[in-house]
């Protein structure tokens, strides 16, 4: 397709968008009374509409039914997140049986660690990429710490090439492959949450599994961002954030991917806890733990059932929509997002790197933008004008265009607003 830089192309683009409808099931903040350019669906998405109503229900049935609200609440409480785990499935092609809901991403990769690092004899090591989000750099570390070992020795960190942007896969396997079976356990972002880099996950998984290990993977920046399909590719677990691009709301519960092949199993590591017993004699407090069949083995508490409700409503979003409309909506406007941002770059003659790939599978719905020469005041000039981004030293911003609720027009706005950013300084 051959993009414009005019207000009348975006709109055309808008009209033709089958999904520009759920732009108004969102609820988008206001800067100088108008409704913000949202690019950070990447860090908390919008509140669905719905999200309210699904909170009140139970508000309504807990004030209206109390304790009895476990067993009789229109949507009773006890099994409540197992609702979730259908249309979750579908969002990161699994199996039902293998996606579970609970406690959130960093808790949970540790949990999944008790199972999937095992370090003994001379495999003990963890591949990661380097630079991994602080929270993976800590809990690897400290994991690696916990089982007696030097984070010096045991962790690998998967490098980019000196003064590239990207890593490269024929790097990664090499690395898998040097490590060979001193590997215990890969674990990596599937999509970066830096450069916006998807990683080939089916090539990896395959290969750690070639050099005996274990692979997981961490899924904040790709559930509900990218095609995932976890079963298929043999992935042993995952775990995501669901505020993302699933836009369930502040610090929500996470998800987490366990494949079939570990369930059913009595003598597998894993700290356990009631929630994760079989449910047909949970309320019988028996004293020996009897695991459900599925991921919900992992599961530890009672859910959080106020917390769930903002989760499932925004997953009945994704229900109606899919996600292969969400990805052909996401190619397009990222691609055009990249157009719009090369044609200001060129009327403002400044030098815009982006430094996500520019090959559609390699990457999701992020655009990281080194702004050459630009500081810090152009990210404010961009906030104080309703362009909500977010900054990240030493000077990129990351955008971030949620397909669910963001325009085309969005797109053609924003490119206005940061020339308007970028002269006024000059
Ligand atoms: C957002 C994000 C997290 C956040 O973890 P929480 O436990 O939900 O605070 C962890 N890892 C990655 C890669 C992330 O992008």
């Amino acid at each position: 397709m051959n993009f414009e830089n005019t207000l009348d192309f975006a709109q055309k683009l808008d009209k033709e968008d089958k999904l520009n409808a759920y732009r108004d099931k969102f609820i988008f903040p206001k800067v100088n009374s108008k409704e913000v350019i949202y690019f950070t669906g990447n860090s908390l998405g919008l509140q669905p509409k719905n999200a309210a109503d699904y909170v009140n229900d139970i508000m309504k049935d807990w004030a209206e039914l109390a304790v009895e609200g476990h067993f009789y609440a229109e949507k009773p409480w006890w099994d409540y997140h197992e609702r979730l785990a259908e249309p979750l499935a579908k969002i990161v092609g699994a199996k039902p049986s293998e996606v579970t809901v609970m406690n959130t991403l960093t808790v949970n990769l540790h949990l999944l660690m008790v199972t999937f690092y095992r370090p003994h004899g001379k495999r003990f090591k963890i591949i990661c990429e380097e630079k991994a989000f602080p929270s993976d750099q800590y809990m690897i570390k400290s994991q690696v710490r916990f089982h007696g070992y030097d984070p010096n020795d045991a962790i690998v960190e998967l490098k980019k090439r000196e003064g590239e942007h990207h890593f490269r896969k024929e790097d990664i396997l090499k690395t898998i492959e040097e490590v060979g079976d001193e590997c215990a356990l890969i674990l990596i972002g599937g999509v970066n949450y830096y450069n916006g880099q998807v990683f080939d996950m089916k090539a990896i998984t395959e290969a750690g599994h070639d050099i005996g290990a274990y692979v997981g993977w961490d899924l904040a920046h790709a559930a509900g961002n990218i095609k995932l399909d976890l079963h298929d590719w043999n992935v042993d677990f995952a775990a995501w954030c669901s505020y993302k691009y699933m836009n369930s709301g502040p610090g929500n519960a996470s998800g987490c991917f366990i494949h079939e092949r570990f369930h059913g199993l009595k003598d597998i590591p894993r700290f356990e806890g009631w929630w994760g017993t079989n449910k047909d004699d949970r309320f019988l407090m028996k004293p020996e733990f009897e695991p459900m069949p599925d991921a919900d083995a992992w599961q530890l508490s009672n859910a959080p059932v106020l917390a769930l409700a903002p989760y499932l409503a925004s997953l009945q979003l994704f229900q109606e929509v899919g996600m292969e409309a969400l990805i052909a909506k996401r190619n397009l406007i990222v691609a055009y997002l990249e157009f719009v941002l090369h044609e200001i770059d060129k009327e403002v003659d400044s030098t815009f790197e982006i430094i996500t790939p520019s090959n559609q599978e390699e990457r999701g719905t992020q655009l990281s933008v080194f702004l050459h020469g630009e500081g810090r005041s152009l990210f404010e000039y961009l906030m104080k004008n309703g362009v909500i981004t977010d900054w990240r030293e030493p000077n990129v911003i990351r955008l971030a265009p949620a397909p669910f609720y963001c325009s085309f027009e969005d797109m053609f706005n924003f490119g206005q607003i940061l020339k308007q950013g970028i002269l006024s300084k000059a």
